[in-house]
């Protein structure tokens, strides 16, 4: 199951201290919880029905035995009513409808087409009816409850309607006298109440189970992660640069180009060895605050290549693009003044770049782009460092050296 961005663990957390009484969770997770479970749910109310309509056909047996005389009557109304009503309401499930609906079609076709065919078949039994009818209610309940586990708060209603039914049509076709009926229905009640504790102590449970494991996949998230970033920078690490580069690779096949940008901070260790290895850390902090803020989305990528050296991988972007971008960087990192403590006075820190870009249609590998990068990075510090190599592309992108450096 995919996790939405955005879902909040404080708020799962929150939601499994207070185990909501009313089983019901705040809007944003209701609707996660909805989307993560309802096309299952929907899967297994059908499987379901199925089943309970088949039970349902084979009380013609009991009929058989128990009415005969009202054993035609009873197969029309089982088999020509309520079984094509049934399955009409079961295709709609096949639609994933919303929650309300879905639960509202099973007490409406599990429960109340049930019961009314049930208290039909008892209006046609009369003087003689069987007690078999009535009991059957019994098992209706058992259906909404045990089976198909309807929502506590569709399943309550239903289920007090049905004590009032059952009630109703003891008194109204049954000769019992008034202690047998009370008998009786107390019979049915308990039935009812204890259906509608299972039915709540189970949706709690359902719930509390999927917070927990919901939980879980966020804390997993975020622990994939900071496995993927670097704990200093907060860019990617090693890992999954090369992750990114992998999947880069792929499509130097086909008719995407991409490029690399490789970046060093210029006389990082004469910073350090004058201003201290914290003051250094900090410096290594903004340059990555930096690089990232000059990213253009999704399709850029910067990572900590290590010491202070950064690769930036851009998808889909051609060569002359690509110094671009590493001028804009180049230049952002300059005017962000960053005081340089080992230089002459009012010097700043600097990076020099080096770009390199794979062409689309070429059996190169990421390392190879990478190994021209490094050299043109080379370049650019013997050249005299804060600058970017190659420094001009022709109009037709002649790319010179780099050509013969691998990048195809
Ligand atoms: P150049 O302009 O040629 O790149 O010179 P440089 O001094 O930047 O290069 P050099 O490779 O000699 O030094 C890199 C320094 O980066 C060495 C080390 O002190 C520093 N460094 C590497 N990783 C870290 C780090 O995590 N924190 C800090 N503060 N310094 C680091
Ligand atoms: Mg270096
Ligand atoms: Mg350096």
């Amino acid at each position: 199951m995919s996790l939405p961005e955005g879902t909040d663990l404080e708020a799962v957390e929150e939601a499994i201290v207070s185990r909501h009484w009313l089983l019901r969770f705040s809007p944003k997770l209701e609707t996660l919880f909805e989307q993560d479970t309802g096309k299952q749910r929907c899967r297994e109310l059908i499987i379901r029905a199925y089943i309970g309509i088949i039970i349902y056909d084979l009380f013609a047996i009991a009929d058989w035995w128990a009415t005969p005389e009202l054993f035609s009557t009873a197969l029309w109304v089982r088999l020509i009513f309520f079984t094509p009503l049934a399955l009409v309401l079961i295709t709609i499930l096949y639609t994933s409808p919303p929650v309300f609906l879905r639960e509202s079609l099973m007490c409406i076709g599990g429960g109340a087409l049930a019961t009314v065919t049930i208290l039909y078949l008892m209006a046609m039994s009369v003087p003689a009816p069987q007690a078999t009818l009535h009991q059957s209610m019994i098992l209706v309940v058992l259906f909404l409850t045990v089976v198909q586990r309807i929502r506590f708060l569709y399943l309550a209603p239903t289920c007090l309607a049905f004590l009032a039914v059952h009630a109703f049509s003891l008194e109204r076709y049954y000769g019992y006298s008034i202690g047998q009926q009370v008998a009786i229905n107390m019979v049915f009640g308990g039935a009812v109440i204890f259906a509608l504790i299972a039915s709540y102590s189970m949706e709690r449970d359902l719930r509390l189970h999927y917070l927990l494991s919901l939980r879980g996949r966020i804390q997993n998230r975020e622990l994939d992660m900071i496995s993927r970033r670097d704990a200093l920078t907060g860019l990617g690490n090693r890992r999954s640069l090369e992750e990114t580069l992998e999947f880069c690779e792929q499509s130097i096949g086909s008719s995407d180009e991409f490029s690399i940008v490789l970046l060093d901070i210029d006389h990082f260790k004469m910073f350090n060895d004058t201003a201290g290895h914290q003051a250094g850390d900090i410096c290594l902090k903004r340059v990555a605050g930096i690089i990232q803020a000059e990213l253009r989305g999704q399709a850029d990528h910067a990572f900590r290549f290590g010491g202070e050296e950064f690769i930036v991988v851009l998808q889909k972007t051609a060569l002359a693009r690509a110094i671009t971008i590493a001028e804009r960087m180049r230049q952002a990192l300059e005017s962000a003044a960053i005081p340089h403590p080992a230089l002459a006075p009012g010097s700043v820190v600097t990076a020099s770049f080096g770009v390199a870009c794979a062409q689309p249609g070429c059996d190169v590998h990421a390392t190879d782009i990478i190994a021209s990068a490094d050299a043109a990075l080379y370049a650019a510090k013997r050249n005299g460092r804060n600058q970017v190599w190659p420094r001009f592309v022709s109009v037709d992108g002649d790319l010179g050296s780099l050509r013969s450096s691998g990048t195809c």
